[in-house]
């Protein structure tokens, strides 16, 4: 054992570790300090936390700054000996010599590092002169949410290193030298005319109020604080909202959350407002024959909602209506919805988003592996030595891993982006093979095929883990490279290259998203993707997997409690008779059907063919976020009833025959399963605004009322009945779920897992499979009239649909769906910066500006559809994976031309 001494008292020391941490877990008094963070590197430039060390007992000492310092053998540590408490006394004097000192009216007096410091180092007096200062500063008001007060700054660089450290933002810099050693923002900008992200991480890591928020995030007003998860991203960042007489102040971020690790986004942490907005839903409504929506109540509406159920069922048939869960709302809530339409109504009919996402991921990873889930942790990444990102923007759309990602790419991982937009992550990696869009499998192939034919291959993983391999390779050495470089518009030379770098390197690490997806050969694609990781050896160890970026916050739980129309609960088959036979003892109800339900897609045609009666939708906007919208609004209209459960009076809101108030993340209880399988405790904040309810308990009250006996809803009696029919959910128990939850499947006696596939495969070997590629039947049908190609994404500050993010105060840092498009098709078609752009699909057209910029490739342009102004969803098609039927938003042939000024065409 290794020793060394405080104040001459031997303790074990741990390797590694820096004198500080070696006293935070031995010295009963807490060291002071200033420029220490837990989320931040050491820094040592406050010297608050100096300490005298010696090489003997009572010794010479020299002071040394302990955050930085090493503990090593044989030290004494005297960490307050007169000595030390005079430096840290003259220290603190001479930083509140250039302070306000107005602490009755600063925002974070009672809760300021300061304030503390100054009182433990026990400051009564300043004795210096009062001299130069920087007390005349300007705050900056600028922006929605970040504010700062640099009269208040104490040069400590958490902020700055925040900002770099943990954002990978670089927006913060200290300039000047000595006295005049300042913090800037860009090139001495402020927070919104920087490039700031308003990630919020400054302002949390600053110890005074120098840097803060207009919540007041760390004033001590707050009554209560709960602990939730983020409603807007797979990553499933846990936040630590903040109230005061029932209403909410502010959201901060646990620095011990396992899946953020005291970092959010600017949606987790600043877009709540939305919440209690006044337009806000607040009272069940029926549309009147005069197609005006009435106010009614709770019994008129289930009255109304169960009469059609039965009469539709009766003349129709239980396969005449259809749900549309929501990856948006708690397992618990999924698990209940999906149960009504089986159970209760006897169909299938059951969907969720993940069939306009994720699908493909989860049928292709299926297929290879046998789970449709992120096999590894994001923790990770701690281990890996190659990323490779294919069709995936993750800084904008799951930012706190986005970070974490380019992070690595900094410190020299190796990097590779497949991707035909030169992304944020691109413009770091060290190989960006920007492909055509649709592509993605002709690009795949390649790789393979230099993995194979330089024999970088991990042969004895192959043989022991996997099969149908020789029959893949067989395939895959009779491709044409020359060909498949031009359909890629990638040259051999660097996917050769880049194949070596992730087959050579220790563990590497795969991130795909919807680039991947939303794509005519998505499933096959992700099939593939699962080729490489097998081929490599890089699965089923630490620092290497398959890791789908899942979109919504729940997508993942909401397929894994069986809001799909193939399987059930726990993934179960629902044509097997074992299972159907399973289900109708579990559910007590023998109407369970066997035949598989509708996909979203096929409802909508069902709709329009007359065949499906009543829609009941939960917190999508299908109208505004599925493609082809005409079509979806023609589906919305054809049925008897559309029953629309949401938060606002969305685009597919306008179209309900009954609308149902439901209630926030903050306002109820569940679990949300982030993109890593992790089951966390969505924890109620605040009570329902009044005139709604929590969507599980609405979904239970029409159970009852439909003649089946469900108990109300709480989160721990649903998921001790889930836990007994999914069955990696065996030993989730709510009371056991702690603060960062626990990663499925989790075994009965409570043991999670935070790595797939280490032994074995779910299926046993791993199935390798070759697909040829195919070009995208849009572009083969349409590619001739109109020969651009249009591929959407998402932007940071706005989620999905954006019903939530436009009501908060994202929407004044981002106003506006853009077009981006290459310089030289702007030019070619006399469209200048501004302008507003006519775009026009065989299926519509819509008017949006221009934005021009070399992250596109020339014919290559890219939107997001967050604004119902653009409706860009106008112009997609409805042209699909062939596989999971997953929309192909990321190939949509059209043609542009300078706006003559007409806006969205609907019908
Ligand atoms: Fe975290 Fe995603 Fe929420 Fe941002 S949107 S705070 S990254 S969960």
């Amino acid at each position: 054992m290794k020793t060394a001494y405080i104040n001459n008292v031997p303790f074990e020391i741990h390797e590694g570790e820096s004198i500080l941490s070696f006293l935070k877990r031995n010295h009963k008094d807490k060291v002071p300090t200033l420029c220490d963070a837990p989320n931040l590197e050491s820094f040592g430039s406050c010297r608050v936390c100096s300490v005298d060390v010696a090489f003997s007992q009572d010794g010479k000492t020299k002071a040394i700054a302990s955050c930085h310092t090493p503990i090593g053998e044989g030290q004494y540590i005297y960490p307050d000996s007169d000595n030390i408490q005079r430096l840290r006394k003259n220290i603190i004097e001479l930083v509140l010599t250039d302070h306000p000192l107005d602490c009755l009216t600063c925002e974070v007096n009672g809760n300021c590092e300061l304030q503390d410091v100054a009182a433990q180092v026990g400051i009564r007096e300043v004795r210096y002169d009062k001299g130069e200062n920087h007390l005349d500063k300007k705050k900056d008001l600028s922006h929605p949410y970040m504010t700062s007060d640099f009269s208040k700054c104490i040069n400590c660089y958490r902020c700055v290193r925040a900002c770099d450290e943990v954002q990978g933002e670089f927006v913060l810099s200290m300039a000047g030298r000595g006295f005049d050693s300042h913090i800037v923002k860009g090139a001495n900008d402020s927070f919104m005319g920087s490039d700031c992200v308003s990630c919020g991480a400054c302002a949390q890591a600053c110890p005074t109020s120098a840097i803060s928020d207009v919540f007041q995030s760390k004033a001590i007003k707050t009554e209560e604080v709960t602990r939730t998860v983020c409603t807007y991203c797979g990553v499933g960042c846990n936040l630590d909202v903040s109230t005061k007489n029932g209403k909410i102040l502010s959201i901060q971020a646990p620095y011990e959350a396992a899946a953020n690790g005291g970092h959010t986004c600017l949606k987790g942490r600043y877009a709540f407002k939305f919440y209690n907005h006044p337009e806000r839903l607040n009272s069940p409504m029926i549309k009147r024959s005069n197609g005006e929506f009435e106010a009614v109540t709770w019994d008129e509406a289930y009255t109304y909602i169960t009469d059609e159920f039965r009469r539709i069922i009766r003349d129709h048939g239980p396969d005449a209506i259809a749900g549309i869960s929501s990856a948006r709302t708690p397992n618990e809530e999924n698990y209940l919805m999906q149960k009504f339409m089986r159970a209760i109504v006897g169909t299938n009919n059951i969907d969720c988003c993940a069939r306009v996402c994720h699908s493909p991921t989860a049928l292709g990873m299926q297929r290879a592996f046998g789970t449709g889930a992120a096999t590894n942790s994001i923790a990770d990444l701690e281990f890996t030595d190659c990323i490779i990102v294919i069709g995936a923007n993750p800084t904008a759309a799951h930012p706190v891993t986005g970070a974490k990602i380019k992070q690595k790419f900094m410190k020299g991982v190796t990097s590779i982006v497949i991707d035909p937009r030169r992304t944020e992550l691109a413009r770091y990696a060290q190989y960006h093979l920007q492909l055509q869009p649709g592509t993605n499998v002709a690009l795949l192939n390649m790789m393979l095929y230099y993995i194979i034919s330089e024999q970088v291959e991990d042969k004895a993983f192959i043989e022991s883990r996997c099969e149908g391999y020789e029959e893949m390779k067989a395939e895959i050495l009779q491709l044409d490279m020359d060909e498949l470089a031009t359909i890629t518009g990638v040259t051999k030379d660097l996917v050769r290259e880049a194949s070596i770098a992730y087959a050579t390197s220790k563990a590497a690490m795969e991130f795909h998203g919807l680039g991947v997806t939303e794509q005519y050969q998505g499933t096959f694609t992700v099939q593939l993707i699962a080729d490489l990781a097998m081929i490599t050896g890089n699965i089923g160890k630490p620092g290497a997997g398959v890791n789908p970026l899942r979109g919504q916050n729940n997508v993942q739980g909401a397929a894994d409690m069986g809001a799909q129309p193939h399987q059930g609960a726990g993934y179960l088959d629902v044509t097997s008779p074992e299972m159907n036979e399973k289900y109708k003892l579990f559910y007590g109800s023998d109407i369970v059907p066997s035949a598989i339900g509708y996909k979203i897609p096929e409802m909508f045609d069902a709709a329009i063919n007359g065949k499906l009666k009543a829609l009941w939708i939960i917190g999508e906007d299908v109208v505004q976020t599925d493609p082809n919208t005409n079509k979806v609004i023609k589906a919305m209209n054809a049925v008897d009833m559309l029953i629309v459960q949401e938060l606002f009076m969305t685009e597919t809101a306008k179209h309900a025959t009954v609308i149902l108030p439901g209630a926030s993340f903050l306002e109820k209880e569940g679990t949300f399963t982030n993109g890593e399988r992790r089951i966390q405790r969505v924890q109620k904040v605040v009570e329902p605004i009044p005139g709604t309810k929590p969507d599980g308990q609405i979904i239970i009250d029409i159970m009852n009322r439909m003649g089946y006996k469900q108990a109300d809803y709480t989160a721990a009696g649903l998921l001790e009945e889930i836990s007994q029919i999914v069955p990696f959910f065996r030993g989730v128990v709510w009371d056991e779920l702690g603060d960062n939850g626990k990663q499925w499947p989790v075994a009965a006696d409570g043991t999670d897992t935070q790595l797939l596939h280490v032994e074995s495969f779910k299926r046993g070997k791993g199935k390798f499979s070759f697909f040829p590629y195919v070009q995208s039947r849009e572009v083969t049908k349409h590619g001739k009239d109109y020969p651009y190609i249009i591929t959407t994404n998402r932007e940071l500050e706005h989620y999905n649909c954006g019903a939530m993010t436009r009501r908060t105060g994202n929407v004044e840092i981002l106003t506006e769906d853009v077009l981006m498009i290459h310089p030289d098709d702007a030019a070619k078609n006399g469209i200048s910066q501004g302008d507003m752009v006519c775009v026009e699909s065989p299926r519509g057209k819509v008017d949006i500006k221009a934005e021009i910029t070399d992250e596109m490739k020339p014919g290559i342009l890219s939107s997001t559809f967050h604004f119902p102004e653009v409706m860009l969803n106008i112009i997609t098609s409805d042209e699909h994976d062939t596989e999971a039927l997953c929309p192909e938003y990321k190939v949509v042939a059209c043609r542009i031309r300078k706006s003559k000024g007409k806006f969205k065409e609907l019908v």
